[in-house]
């Protein structure tokens, strides 16, 4: 008996009813990247069905580079496997979800900083640039950065919203938009 094991139990009734899904489009059209805290999931949260929609999570939900590059992956991913299942100018919507009561809100706290640097071997810079402190502002931020990224597919759009833990409501904060085009 591990922590696992009711768990695994879980896992076989899924198994039992389940049916494979095969590599293809996520029917959602969305991509979600938001926050690792075990109250923000959003299959939960927004109901996401299996096969619906990728999701990537981090401390924050924050758009770090590695998650451009994951953006950028699964972009060219549905280039190339399902370009004749598009529109021709657009593969998906980025829907990048910050919230309120975020755990890296604490790493504002310079004291906290510090010993949290020492424990995840992180610059104390790095640490406050992570921190979700209000999600409206970091949400937006995120996006802008997304938006800005050369890596971005111009079939990609991105919008930004706020999980508010105290309701449980996901709000737009940014609507949806696709990069500007580079100027000539
Ligand atoms: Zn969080």
């Amino acid at each position: 008996m591990t922590r696992m094991t009711p768990l695994l139990e879980r896992n076989e009734q899924f198994a039992r009813d389940y049916t494979p899904v095969a590599l293809g489009l996520p029917t959602a059209q969305v991509l979600v990247v938001t926050c690792l805290d075990h109250r923000v999931d959003p299959a939960i949260v927004l109901g996401l069905k299996l096969a619906e929609a990728p999701v990537i999570r981090n401390a924050g939900g924050r758009v770090t580079q590695p998650v451009i590059e994951d953006i950028a992956y699964l972009a060219f991913l549905a280039e190339q496997l399902f370009a004749g299942q598009l529109a021709a100018d657009k593969l998906f919507e980025v829907a990048v979800i910050h919230h309120t009561q975020c755990g890296t809100g604490l790493l504002d706290d310079p004291g906290f900083r510090h010993q949290a640097a020492a424990a995840t071997g992180r610059s104390e810079a790095a640490l406050e640039a992570s921190a979700v402190v209000d999600p409206h502002i970091t949400v937006k931020a995120d996006v802008e950065r997304l938006l800005t990224s050369p890596l971005l597919s111009p079939k990609v759009s991105v919008a930004g919203h706020v999980y508010d833990i105290a309701t449980g409501r996901v709000t737009t904060t940014v609507p949806a938009r696709y990069p500007q085009p580079p100027r000539p």
